[in-house]
């Protein structure tokens, strides 16, 4: 029996991983779930997993969550803060934690997760991007077991030797890793409407069914972007070890190319519960209730090389990547900004990537050498970016 905390247990992931936990009831047990805003939904999902403890992230939701739990006849006890977040993700009874935060948010309780030795399956990339080199070693210290939940690395976790020696690509025969990224909604799209696009139409991902900012991240390409930088980190590989495939269907979900010429790829339907059930039962399978994949229904299998021009926030995180741990926290809470200022209205889809660069541009390079300094930078770049939209936008 595998204890499991799960951090966004309200968002699509944590919903996700609920479904699958919720199909082998002999195998895990739910020590404690968390959410921000939607209490009715954590307060049911408590109904049903019978937690030890219910944490609200946003301490001015704690009186309507302890109303709402009490209405409901929850039993677990509530909890509210980012120090109860921390303490579910490092308990002493908890085994693994499904780190399924969104944003910037998520790095203190999944940090919290690592450095308690945990089994972090890791579906918040912004975790890995804000802190990487601090988070990989603090796996290290602790002997935390990293499991990627985000479809394109578990895929490369699936594809890489079981041997696999962090970084060490020579000694694999490692080529390439191949990152596949369907294109978003916009992939072909005439880049002089681009002006145009609506919030509703860069809220639909053809593929997936994701939460709301990832939905846009998806659209702008920035989160191949963010993955990309999480690769790196996740497998101790260079920017120039990774390429980005456009690969429009969603079936493969990312490769490793060998220096022989051969490829492998992990495939399947476009569903997070095959990533999160990988992670959950890993080295077994369990079922994750994901139809099988049908290669007679699937017509097409093609693939293409993105162009920066309309993906430029792809080219802003590759950038990002290679001048190092300042520059990819700073992009990311620019990002968030700009997604959030986007999903208010207050600009359009074109000016998020300009946000992104403005900021980046505006401050000069420092080091970041602990997370006290990533926190500051991230406060200090969402400042800036507002800054600019104000400035720009007058909003
Ligand atoms: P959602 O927006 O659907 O869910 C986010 C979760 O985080 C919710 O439980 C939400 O609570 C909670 N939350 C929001 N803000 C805060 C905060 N300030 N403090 C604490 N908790 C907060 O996101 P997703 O499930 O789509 O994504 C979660 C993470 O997984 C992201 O990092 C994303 O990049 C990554 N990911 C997601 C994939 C997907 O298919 N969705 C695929 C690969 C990676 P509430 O809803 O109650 O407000
Ligand atoms: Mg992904």
């Amino acid at each position: 029996m595998q204890t499991v905390t799960v951090l966004g247990a309200t968002g699509s992931i944590g919903c996700n991983t609920l479904d699958v936990i919720s199909r082998h009831p002999e195998k895990y047990r739910v020590f404690a779930i968390t959410g921000n805003s939607q209490l009715t939904l954590l307060m049911e999902q408590a109904l049903k997993f019978a937690p030890r403890y219910v944490v609200v992230a946003d301490e001015s939701l704690y009186q309507d969550a302890c109303d709402i739990a009490k209405q409901m006849g929850v039993a677990a006890e509530v909890l509210c803060g980012q120090q109860a977040l921390e303490d579910v993700a490092s308990a002493p009874e908890v085994d693994s934690v499904m780190a399924a935060i969104v944003g910037a948010a998520g790095l203190l309780p999944t940090l919290a997760a690592v450095k308690a030795g945990k089994r972090v399956l890791l579906a918040n990339k912004e975790a890995l991007v804000m802190s990487g080199a601090l988070f990989i070693e603090a796996a290290n210290q602790s002997g935390a077991t990293l499991l990627p939940i985000d479809s394109e690395h578990n895929a490369i976790f699936q594809c890489l030797p079981h041997d696999y020696q962090y970084g060490d690509f020579a000694s694999s025969g490692i080529h390439k890793i191949l990152l596949t990224g369907s294109g978003g909604p916009f992939r072909s799209r005439a880049l002089d409407t681009f002006k145009a696009i609506t919030i509703d139409e860069a809220s639909t991902h053809p593929n997936w069914s994701m939460g709301r900012k990832i939905t846009i991240d998806s659209a702008t390409m920035m989160n191949k972007g963010l993955e990309f930088i999480e690769a790196c980190w996740l497998f101790g590989a260079g920017a120039d070890d990774i390429d980005v495939v456009i690969h429009p269907q969603s079936i493969i979900h990312s490769m490793v190319q060998y220096v022989d010429g051969s490829v492998i790829a992990q495939m399947g339907n476009p569903d997070m519960r095959t990533p999160i059930a990988h992670g959950l039962a890993y080295p077994e399978r369990i079922d994750a209730g994901v139809s099988p994949l049908d290669f007679a229904a699937v017509s097409d299998f093609t693939f293409q090389t993105p162009c920066f021009e309309r993906y430029p926030n792809l080219k802003l995180a590759i950038d990002a990547c290679r001048e190092g741990q300042c520059a990819t926290t700073r992009l990311n809470a620019a990002n968030e900004v700009a997604v959030e200022h986007f999903l208010l209205g207050n600009i359009q889809f074109c000016d998020i990537a300009d946000v992104n660069d403005a900021t980046l541009n505006a401050m000069a390079s420092v080091s970041v050498n602990s997370i006290q300094q990533i926190v500051e930078q991230d406060a200090l770049a969402r400042t800036k970016a507002n800054e600019i939209i104000r400035g720009k936008f007058q909003c």
